[in-house]
């Protein structure tokens, strides 16, 4: 604050009282007002819900029994209603009875504090005072935390837009490095080219992972789903990723079985996840290395099983539980780029496709993981199946 600005103090609490004893409610009136409250009066049921709608008090100093509409009715109103500074106006019960379990129903209908009658106004002042002191506080910190909320997404936003400005540079370099390639042929500065490019791959892969991780754009994949020849998908990734695997002398054995049946998923996210799978078996696997592909049959023919089998460095056994979530890297991974992505991304698409991934690994060793997918069929294929058993059982 400015000097010579003005002291503003808050506003007083609104204190509604509701009791059907019209001296009690004066009384308390009278006492609240000398500690600079606002008091509102009620004497029953129907006449205090309409204050509670017109009036919005902080507080409500509510009797239980009144006529027409008695106190636990009116609290449970409160608590349920749609609005939320209704729903979370302050209440504090007065009872004639000092029944333990009248006190405990109160408390668990939503009521902020229970006095049984006869009280002191003492008492009911400090109790007052206590119930508004934790509201405010209560209060401050939602604020604080809408603040923080609202601080993030901006900060997110911001982060979305940095990372497609980046994109575009990064692309344009990557494709340039290319267009030089192709005239260097076997010039030293071919090397040089190389490593441009792939770098710039790369990192545009890693920007493209983080934008997906922070723009929902799973949504829409279980609507898109149609059947697809899952052997050919493998073997498109593993076509794609070749030439990869040779820069480390790795070559990549897969041997298709024919008699696989299609899968219902969405081609382009299952790719992107096969994708991750094999780069990551190619990454930590040192040169000369050795990958395996493989996709099989499982549980009795109603699901397949995607395997990469490397014979790379391995995972601690300890890190095991984590790499899946994002930006998890294992101990083992210190030695090469990555920022701890792909395979959350792998396991989101899994998910989605209600199916599992599995990995077993030891140190030194290398690590095999494995996606099942469910063999769930399209509509359209069920009823034609059915169509032709019914034919041939004619
Ligand atoms: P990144 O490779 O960018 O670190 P990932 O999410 O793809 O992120 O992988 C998480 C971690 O899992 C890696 O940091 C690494 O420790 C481990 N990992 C994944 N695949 C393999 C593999 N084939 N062999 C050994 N470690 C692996």
């Amino acid at each position: 604050m400015k000097n010579g600005d003005p002291i503003v103090n808050p506003p007083a609490a609104k204190i509604l009282i509701v009791d059907d004893e019209r001296d009690l409610v004066e009384m308390l009136a009278f006492a609240l007002q000398k500690k600079e409250y606002q008091t509102i009066r009620a004497y029953d049921g129907p006449e205090a819900w309409g204050k509670i709608q017109t009036e919005k008090p902080d507080l409500i100093i509510l009797d239980l029994m009144l006529p027409d509409l008695d106190g636990w009715e009116i609290c449970r109103m409160i608590r349920r209603d749609e609005r939320k500074e209704i729903r979370e106006t302050a209440i504090l019960m007065l009872s004639a009875r000092a029944l333990t379990t009248d006190r405990i129903y109160g408390l668990e209908l939503g009521a902020d504090d229970y006095l049984t009658k006869p009280f002191s106004l003492a008492e009911l002042g400090l109790r007052v005072e206590r119930i508004l002191k934790k509201r405010r506080a209560v209060s401050d910190l939602f604020k604080e935390v809408d603040h923080l909320r609202y601080k993030m997404q901006e900060q997110e936003v911001g982060l979305r837009k940095v990372i497609h400005d980046l994109k575009t540079p990064l692309i344009s370099m990557g494709a340039s490095a290319k267009l030089l390639m192709r005239r260097a042929n076997q010039d030293e500065s071919l090397d040089f080219l190389r490593s441009i490019y792939e770098n710039s791959l790369r990192l545009t892969h890693w920007l493209e992972e983080i934008l997906i991780f922070s723009d929902s754009p799973f949504k829409g994949m279980v609507s898109e789903m149609e059947e697809v020849e899952i052997q050919a998908l493998v073997k498109k990734t593993v076509d794609l990723l070749r030439a990869t695997g040779r820069e480390k002398r790795i070559e990549i054995d897969f041997r298709p079985d024919l008699t696989l049946p299609t899968v219902l998923c969405n081609e382009r996210w299952m790719q992107r996840a096969l994708e991750n799978l094999l780069l990551n078996a190619l990454k930590y696997t040192p040169e000369g290395g050795k990958v395996e592909v493989a996709v099989v049959r499982c549980a009795e023919g109603e699901a397949v099983e995607i395997i990469f089998k490397d014979n790379g460095i391995g995972i601690f056994a300890e890190d095991l539980p984590k790499i899946f979530e994002p930006f998890q890297r294992g101990r083992n991974a210190a030695g090469e780029k990555g920022i701890g992505l792909g395979l959350s991304l792998v396991k989101e698409v899994v998910d989605l496709h209600g199916g599992k991934i599995l990995v077993q690994s030891q140190p030194q060793k290398g690590a095999t993981f494995s996606i099942v997918v469910p063999v769930r069929k399209t509509l359209r294929r069920k009823a034609a199946e059915m169509a032709a058993e019914n034919f041939t059982n004619i």
